[in-house]
This record gives C-alpha cells, sequence and structure tokens, in this order.
C-alpha cells in the first residue's frame, strides 16, 4: 500500500462543492439545440417550461455559463450523504497484480443506492420554488423513482412514478420503498391516462416499457394543474446536477497528488459518467491537462458505439423535443434478455457531440463479462455493484490487465454509480449459469433506425 494514500479518500463538508459546472460553457462546438417535433425550430423556454420546472427549462438551454450555484436547502441535503468517498481499490490491485492503480467515486452510500439522488434532490427543490405541488415522471428498474421519491418526501412534494409494469410486478421491494417515502406507484400502461388507455386497448396484456411509461408520466404532468414532469438522465441539467460526483473527485484528486490517466464511466444515458468527466474535460478543453475518457455501454444496446449521430425522439410516445445524439432509433427496445439497466436507446446531446468530436471513447460490453467482473470485485472490495457500475468495472480491470502487461503505472479512475442489491435476479442467473448474451444484428438495428425522424 502507499502509505500517503488512504484506502477511502473523505472530504469535509466544507469541501462540498458550491457550484456545479456546465461544460457546455468551454465546448467550442456545441451540442445542437433541442427541437419542437411540431416546427421543426430550436424549442423556447417557454415551451420548455410548459412541461418543466422553469429554472431547470432555463439549465436546459443554458450552454454559456461555466458555473451554476447549488443552493443552500440542496447543500444541505447532499450533507446527508455527500461527500461521497473516494476509493484506492487497493484489493483489486492486488488480486490483478497489476502495475496500474485503480480508483473508484462510489454513489451507492444513500437510500436509492445510487447517484440518481444527487439531480433528483435539485429537480424536486426548483419544483418546490416554483410553488407546484408536484412532479410526475417515470421509472424502469426503480432507482429514479426511489430518489425522486425520496427528495419529495424531504421537501412535502407530491411525487407519481409510473413503473414499467413488468418492474412493477418483479421488484415489489423497490416499489414499497418508493412508497415508504410516500410516492404514488403506478405501473405502466395504466388506465389513468388516455395514452396508457390506448397502448392498452391496442397491446391488452402488454408488460410495458419505458417510452410508454414516459408518454404517461407527461400527459399526467400537463393535465394535473400545479404539476411538471422531471427526468433522471439524458437530458443537460441532469449532467450539471451530476458534476458534483466529478468536482469532489477533482478535489480530491488535486489535494492527494493523484493524476488520473483514463476515466471510465458505465453510460446509459449519460448522466453520471458526464457528471464523473465534466471538470476534467474542462481542464482538457481549456488545455490545462489531458485526460482519456472512456463510456461504457452494454453490446445489447450500443448507442455510442453502433448508434447513428442524429436528431431522434427522447421518448418512444413522441412528445418532448427532439434532441441531435447517438441513437439506436426511439423504437428500440433492447432484448428481454439483457438483465441490466443502461437501456436507453439515446445519449445525452453533450456526450455525443464529445463523442463526435473524439474527445471521449466507447466501448460496448456483453452481460456476462459483466458479471464475471461485478462478482470479482465484490468479493475483493466488498461493495456488491449494481450490474449498471459493472460495465465500468468490466473495463477499468481490461484497462488494468493492460497495463499487467506492459507494466505501465497508469491511474486508473472509475465511477462506481451503485450498489445491486434490488439484482439479486439478475445476480442469480448469472450464478446459476443462465445469464447470455446478446448482441442487436446490423438488420435489427438498421430497421429501428431507418425510422428516425427526417430533419
Ligand atoms: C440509472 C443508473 C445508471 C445509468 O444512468 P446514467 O444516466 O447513464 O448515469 C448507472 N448506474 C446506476 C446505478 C443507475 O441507477
Amino acid at each position: 500500500m502507499d502509505k500517503n494514500i488512504p484506502y477511502k479518500i473523505y472530504l469535509s463538508e466544507d469541501e462540498l462543492p458550491k457550484q456545479w459546472y456546465n461544460v457546455r460553457a468551454d465546448m467550442k462546438k456545441k451540442p445542437s439545440p433541442l427541437l419542437d417535433p411540431g416546427t421543426g425550430k430550436p424549442v423556447t423556454l417557454e415551451q420548455m417550461s410548459g412541461i418543466f420546472c422553469t429554472e431547470l427549462a432555463r439549465q436546459e438551454l443554458d450552454d454559456t455559463t461555466p458555473y451554476i450555484d447549488i443552493p443552500k436547502d440542496i447543500r444541505d441535503f447532499y450533507r446527508m450523504y455527500r461527500p461521497s468517498p473516494l476509493t484506492r481499490a487497493y484489493f483489486l490491485e492486488k488480486a490483478l497484480d497489476t502495475s496500474a492503480k485503480i480508483y473508484y467515486k462510489f454513489e451507492g452510500n444513500n437510500t436509492s443506492g445510487s447517484h440518481k439522488l444527487n439531480s433528483a434532490i435539485a429537480q424536486a427543490y426548483y419544483a418546490k420554488q416554483q410553488g407546484l405541488k408536484g412532479v410526475t415522471t417515470e421509472t424502469g428498474a426503480g432507482q429514479w423513482g426511489t430518489a425522486l421519491s425520496m427528495a419529495c418526501a424531504y421537501l412535502g412534494l407530491d411525487c407519481k412514478v409510473f413503473m414499467v409494469k413488468c418492474s412493477y410486478e418483479q421488484k415489489p421491494f423497490r416499489r414499497e420503498v418508493m412508497r415508504t417515502y410516500g410516492a404514488n406507484v403506478t405501473p405502466s400502461p395504466s388506465e389513468t391516462t388516455e395514452v396508457g388507455k390506448k397502448i392498452l386497448a391496442e397491446f391488452p396484456g402488454t408488460t410495458g416499457s419505458l417510452g410508454c411509461a414516459i408518454s404517461e408520466a407527461v400527459e399526467a404532468a400537463v393535465t394535473h394543474e400545479g404539476y411538471r414532469y422531471v427526468l433522471g438522465s439524458v437530458l443537460s441539467q441532469v449532467l450539471i446536477h451530476q458534476t458534483v460526483i466529478g468536482l469532489e473527485t477533482m478535489t480530491a484528486c488535486d489535494k492527494y497528488g493523484i493524476k488520473p490517466d483514463v476515466i471510465i464511466g458505465c453510460a446509459g444515458g449519460g448522466s453520471n459518467l458526464g457528471g464523473l468527466i465534466s471538470p476534467f474535460m474542462g481542464r482538457k478543453l481549456r488545455g490545462e491537462a489531458d485526460y482519456r475518457f472512456i463510456a461504457v455501454e452494454p453490446a445489447s444496446c450500443p448507442s455510442l458505439t453502433r448508434g447513428k449521430y442524429a436528431y431522434d425522439f427522447c421518448d418512444t410516445g413522441k412528445v418532448c423535443p427532439l434532441a441531435k445524439m447517438y441513437t439506436l432509433g426511439s423504437g428500440f427496445i433492447p432484448s428481454a434478455n439483457h438483465a441490466g439497466g443502461l437501456r436507453y436507446h439515446g445519449m445525452s446531446s453533450v456526450l455525443s457531440e464529445l463523442y463526435d468530436q473524439g474527445l471521449i471513447e466507447a466501448r460496448s460490453v456483453e452481460q456476462t463479462s459483466v458479471f464475471q467482473a461485478a462478482t470479482q470485485f465484490a468479493r475483493v472490495e466488498g461493495t456488491l455493484p449494481a450490474p449498471e457500475s459493472s460495465h465500468a468495472i468490466r473495463v477499468a480491470i481490461d484497462e488494468a490487465l493492460k497495463c499487467k502487461e506492459t507494466g505501465e503505472e497508469k491511474t486508473i479512475l472509475f465511477g462506481l454509480t451503485g450498489t445491486g442489491y434490488f439484482d439479486m435476479l439478475a445476480y442469480q442467473k448469472y450464478n446459476d449459469g443462465e445469464m447470455s448474451d446478446y448482441i442487436p444484428t446490423d438488420e435489427e438495428l438498421k430497421s429501428s433506425l431507418d425510422k428516425l425522424p427526417k430533419i
């Protein structure tokens, strides 16, 4: 062990960031604007404010302000579980017998079990500030719904969650955590919305999808006085809130003289990865330092590695604005065989633009190799990782094993976004040797990409 670097680096409450960072301010070529699906013109603040809280809509459209003050109430809430530790993976390094130094930033240290709480509290706070009664949202696996329920309970806001029906049935404990925090959880599709009724009439017995739940949540927001819709990933505002992860990491690294060579994160909609890398990317964009960044996605939902950079719908119901992003097409649904999260068809427009400019790399990995890495990590480092987070572990281990061959002493940093306690059915499948891999064929991707909107 390196006696100058503790196993866990804890920051003090005073070192909690006072501002979030908006990486778009330092990008010379900015992400393309969101477009109104009706007119094809950039959306206005007024249009956005019909669906989202006004301040959040403002953050979404702001690509010039580098730093945004974190309101005191949000920082107070962060104190319940932040700053989160940066851990030196000494035991993993030893198990791999690698010359690389490995660090991870752990975001699972709160009841919701993931980084999503960082944005949930911010979004709930601005809704409360605006005098709203409540918010609506969708949840798939349940992490986002849980995080939002916690934030709403804290602020006394009503929270309506549309939970994809198959998860509602398969993950009863997630649902009960949300209800314990006072959320109203409805299995989607439901009879409570017009779009839900329509889908149920057309496909009786359907177990739902994320795209359908989004459409129901948006409808519930616009038809209930005093409600707005909130989303836990993909959007630029979410990426801004998640920079609390990267800013803390940077403070810890600077304090101990740690210089990461490569920074790795899993990428579903891109919020944790964007949040972790943004401050480091800022340094790179300003020419102050250089880093390699790697986005890791499932081979079964490969938006960066096999998707197209184009305008697409953010939801299956086609009610949200169009975003230019790496996408597999809004109708793409990953194979039922895919166990973990990270099943969104598109990618944050900020990360998409950075990837298109060659500033970040992307890699796709198969789920059996992801669970192999998860198991190896759990056994030596103690923490049971979420399947999503384990995508980053897989590539961190691969990079460390490369160093073992070359003898390089690279510093590898990855985001450990959450814990896997609610994912034991997937672990069970892996432990029983019943997990397999599925990689979509070119024809499958083409049929969904052929349906991209013509802009
Ligand atoms: C939601 C989630 C992700 C993926 O979402 P991003 O927006 O890509 O960060 C990753 N890990 C965990 C634990 C999650 O809950």
